[in-house]
């Protein structure tokens, strides 16, 4: 019998989704999930294209309370939506929202967190003149997503680990970058809000461990922190990535506070 019985974190065509709401729908019954949520990225009007056009946001309402209705008897589906700390705010009545920071901006410039290597490594030459300087702006961001987004839950808290999997982009043990991301925790945990941990990256060959870090888990699990499990599936054979053996990794070893229902 499976253990992670729920993902609330799913991506469509509706935005950069590789499948249909049915077809995902179908997907998450088949590996035995009981609750799926639907999380389209949400409009950022500086950067079209990952995300949902405002002018769907109906139709994806229609298309995700159908599903709800037609599957009821096999899944329970819940409509949210993943907020950037960019997006504009929402437009329907949804179940939750996961809020997630993709972006960090200087100066009027907006770098991409999660896009490529070398987004960031141009950004640190140009504009933020050293690696850490960057991600103290990313934590700075992330440490207000639950005030600008209003989210129930806290997406992918350490994207910038992406294109860090072999630890060449930054070092985990720098003091600078601790400070960063306990300050952001300290910021957040008062929110009462739940973190993710994510396997998204893992999905996609970036990292051999979930968001966040280990030391990361460590910390927010010490300050109090809950978390939910979820897999940020952009396509059907991905619906439930490894969520078993996060579960295990994430509730034996570090024996954290998960939600599981
Ligand atoms: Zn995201
Ligand atoms: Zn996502």
């Amino acid at each position: 019998m499976r253990l992670v019985k729920q993902n609330f974190h799913t991506h469509t065509n509706f935005c950069d989704g590789a499948n249909s709401v049915e077809e995902m729908t179908q997907a998450a019954i088949k590996c035995g999930l009981t609750s799926l949520g639907f999380s389209s990225h949400a409009y950022t009007p500086h950067d079209e294209s990952y995300c949902m056009k405002l002018e769907d946001y109906e139709k994806y309402r229609d298309e995700v309370l159908s599903a709800k209705e037609k599957y009821k008897s096999q899944i329970k589906i819940y409509l949210g939506i993943e907020q950037d700390y960019y997006s504009v705010p929402p437009t329907i009545d949804l179940d939750y929202i996961i809020g997630s920071v993709h972006y960090v901006e200087k100066d009027g410039v907006i770098t991409p967190v999660d896009e490529t290597r070398e987004h960031i490594e141009n950004a640190v030459k140009n504009i933020y003149g050293d690696i850490y300087t960057f991600i103290e702006k990313y934590y700075q961001t992330v440490a207000d997503v639950v005030n600008k987004t209003n989210c129930d839950i806290i997406g992918h808290f350490d994207l910038c680990e992406k294109f860090n999997g072999d630890g060449t982009l930054f070092d985990r043990e720098n003091p600078r970058y601790i400070n960063a991301y306990k300050k952001a925790v300290d910021q957040l945990i008062p929110s009462g809000k739940i973190f993710e941990i994510n396997t998204g990256a893992m999905a996609r060959g970036y990292t051999d461990f979930p968001y966040p870090h280990k030391n990361i888990l460590d910390y927010i699990s010490k300050c109090g922190g809950k978390f939910i499990i979820s897999s940020d599936s952009h396509s059907v054979d991905t619906v439930d990535y490894k969520l078993e053996s996060v579960y295990n990794y994430a509730s034996t070893i570090l024996n954290l506070n998960l939600i599981t229902k």
